[in-house]
């Protein structure tokens, strides 16, 4: 049974590799394993003029997420469904897609988020989504409540209740943390991470996004600091221009953040969230080799 167990897990979670090559291999137990790196495309970046043309380029490169946008996602869980079935990708994150948002002081603009951000947790719970992520309030939206302790605390306050609706459908809401041009409120993956735990929901959860990493002093350290208990969702870009990984060239080195994945065992996905200079097809070909490759130096 054990063995069975074991066989089970490494099947869904793990690719078995030779034991001996201790940087690459990670050990659950008695399992030599590696875990495998789950890329995911969002929607808009992918090359086709149909979702079926979308899919079936990810299908090509082996990608196995599909991150939509969360505006109009009520309306689209059948079609979305429908597309899916049968093929080897799942809907990973869906990406914001809400109206107003949660630190507006005015009461209406506050409303139009919970109403928007539930629509949209129920149709990401249909969809079998890993979470929506959002972000407290961009640098521009104003009238916002001020940042003092009293507005922490609220934030907390209702994200539990958010992350709570969203474990009853099944799914998660993820903080994400943005560069201070875009976010000043939140900018680390570590400070996203503390507002998930002080927010006391298993349904908030935080997310890294490599291009707006550059905030932080370690790729490595960013995501150990939120650990599997808090890091449900990565996106990732090149870090020079924020087009393809690879566009940048040399600036485009992930290995620090993928070894803090791989050692801590990171199951969800790493998903494209970018502009791209060349052609698409082309440079989204590289760049996922590109990502498979400093995976295994990692
Ligand atoms: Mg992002």
């Amino acid at each position: 049974m054990a063995g069975a167990a074991a066989l089970a897990v490494s099947s869904s979670a793990f690719s078995l590799s030779s034991c001996g090559n201790s940087k690459k291999d990670c050990c659950k137990g008695n399992e030599c394993c590696t875990r495998s790196l789950n890329i995911s495309f969002q929607e808009g970046l992918t090359p086709g003029e149909t979702l079926k043309e979308k899919l079936d380029f990810m299908e090509s490169l082996g990608v196995t997420g599909f991150e939509p946008g969360g505006r109009g996602l009520a309306d689209r869980v059948d079609e979305i469904k429908n597309a899916l079935e049968g093929r080897p990708i799942k809907v990973s994150a869906i990406c914001a897609g809400f109206q107003g948002f949660i630190l507006a002081e005015d009461p209406a603009v506050k409303k139009l988020f919970d109403t928007s951000m539930r629509e949209i947790i129920v149709a990401a719970g249909k969809l079998g989504a890993t979470g929506v992520i959002m972000v407290p309030a961009f640098n521009g939206q104003e009238p916002c409540k001020p940042h003092t302790q009293a507005t922490r605390d609220y934030l907390c306050e209702q994200l539990h209740d958010l992350g709570e609706f969203a474990v009853e459908n099944g799914t998660t809401v993820i903080l994400e943390p943005l560069n201070r041009g875009e976010c000043f409120y939140l900018r680390l993956v570590a400070d996203a991470a503390a507002i998930a735990r002080d927010s006391d929901s298993k349904g908030v959860k935080c997310m890294g996004d490599f291009w707006h990493m550059k905030e932080e002093t370690s790729d490595y350290g960013a995501f150990w600091s939120a650990g599997t208990e808090y890091l449900q969702h990565v996106h990732i870009a090149s870090r020079g221009r924020r087009k393809t990984p690879g566009e940048d060239g040399e600036l485009d080195n992930y290995v620090d953040g993928f070894r803090a994945l791989k050692q801590m065992g990171y199951d969800k996905y790493v998903s494209f969230e970018c502009g791209m200079l060349g052609d698409p097809k082309e440079v989204l070909t590289a760049a996922v080799a590109l990502l498979r490759k400093q995976w295994e130096e990692a």
